[in-house]
């Protein structure tokens, strides 16, 4: 049974028991309607008032400031790897071309428009080809992989990976070097032209590397309006696991289906100027995001996040996500303590300083092969589930989402300390 289970995947996750047994109603019959939620139109008054309260949840939980859209999508995580250069370089550019007209038309006050068009568009070419920059940090493998997207579809030439923290680290990811190693593209007031972006991966789900705080470098974002740091943060396995000031990102961005619900919904938070305008233009390519309704919105993933949502605003009322943060990080200081106990059987992959609170990737003595079938072997036994790390890493991770209950935690924490203590 599902009590019996501890399940610490990385993704699809556990949801919390109540939620699922809930939507199992919610999809057959929803509020005694006749239909269920995977049948009624996005467009009906039920769809808009889950997606509302969805909205007003989570914008209450993270204290989402009002210049801000809540967007909720489809193609997961993987998909805002493509869409936030979509959409953050067209942004880049138009703010060129009016910058550049304005510079043309003081020029030049008797051009006509033909002309002032030739000279913006000239101009506009060559700093597309000697400005345009895209700043990442990379720092595990969801990152780099966000990188390899945008060096796919603008070219490398305007991708500056900033930060590659293999190189510090023996080829491998797992420590975040201090700040000022890192080469962002200079702003301004640094003497240089600034980035369009600079994106990092606030966790690393295969990696099990956290940013322990927002980086210092990037806090000039929105104070100079003509050179600001648009900073977009990838959230997908740690939203809604503690406090975030969302004022400081252009763009947070995650799929579900970790902490918020089942996979099929992703959650973009954008800053509401960085939106193409219905008045910019008529261009095909830039859809105004019509209240999450672009497309066919899965409105029972939809209801299950809102779900998962309206609880945590339920359960921790006035101290809202910082509830959960204590709670998460209660969670993983008893699986880090665990492991910490036994050093000779257990290595926790991550810098001390980067540990995730989230996805908990160690080996089992030294990674030897043998020793890990065991734990794995051992773990199962007790229907401790989910455990074995990434295939492209190897050794074991265990994910302590929002939904994994403490009491699932405790059994894991016996399982290390009995596999230590006979080894
Ligand atoms: N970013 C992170 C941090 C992830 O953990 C994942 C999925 N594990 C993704 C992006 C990709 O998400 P999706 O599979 O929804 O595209």
């Amino acid at each position: 049974s599902r009590q019996e289970v501890s399940y610490f995947g990385a993704g699809p996750a556990p949801l919390p028991t109540s939620v699922v047994e809930a939507g199992a109603n919610a999809f057959v019959n929803f509020n005694d309607a006749g239909l269920g939620l995977g049948e009624i139109s996005h467009r009906s008054p039920t769809a808009n008032k889950i997606l509302n309260d969805a909205k007003a949840n989570l914008s209450a939980l993270l204290d989402i400031p009002d210049n801000y859209e809540i967007l909720f999508m489809q193609a997961g995580g993987s998909g805002e790897f493509s869409a936030v250069v979509q959409n953050l370089v067209p942004v880049w550019i138009e703010r060129r071309r009016r910058r550049a007209e304005v510079d043309v038309k003081k020029a030049q006050p008797d051009a006509e428009q033909a002309e002032v068009d030739e000279l913006v568009f000239q101009r506009l070419q060559k700093e597309i080809d000697e400005e345009l920059k895209l700043d990442y940090l990379v720092t595990g493998s969801w990152s780099l992989k966000a990188s390899q997207e945008a060096s796919r579809l603008i070219g490398s030439k305007y991708v500056n990976v900033a930060l590659d923290a293999r190189k510090a680290n023996g080829g491998k990811f797992g420590t975040i070097p201090a700040e000022d190693s890192w080469s962002l593209t200079p702003t301004k007031k640094e003497g240089g032209k600034g980035s369009a972006f600079v994106y990092f991966c606030d966790n690393e789900t295969v990696d099990g590397v956290e940013f322990q705080q927002f980086p210092k470098s990037l806090e000039a974002q929105g104070q100079d309006a003509e050179d600001e740091r648009l900073v977009v943060a990838d959230m997908s396995s740690n939203f809604i696991s503690r406090k975030v000031d969302v004022s400081k990102y252009a763009v947070i961005f995650g799929g579900a289906q970790k902490n918020i619900g089942v996979t099929g919904i992703t959650i973009a938070i954008v800053r509401k100027d960085l939106l193409p305008s219905p008045h910019r233009d008529s261009s095909p390519c830039s859809p105004p995001p019509n209240n999450s309704l672009y497309n066919t919105l899965p409105i029972f993933n939809l209801w299950i996040a809102g779900q998962v949502m309206a609880d945590l605003m339920a359960e921790f009322s006035a101290q809202k996500v910082s509830g959960q943060e204590e709670v998460a990080n209660k969670k993983a200081q008893l699986i880090y303590g665990a492991l910490d106990k036994f050093p000779q059987v257990y290595q926790v992959v991550p810098d001390a300083s980067v540990r995730s609170r989230m996805n908990i990737c160690f080996r089992v003595s030294g990674g030897d092969d043998t020793k890990e079938k065991e734990f794995i072997a051992g773990a199962e036994k007790r229907l401790l589930q989910g455990l074995k790390g990434h295939r492209s890493v190897g050794g074991m991770r265990a994910s302590n989402y929002n939904a994994v209950p403490l009491e699932n935690v405790q059994k894991l924490v016996q399982y290390l300390e009995d596999f230590a203590t006979a080894q």
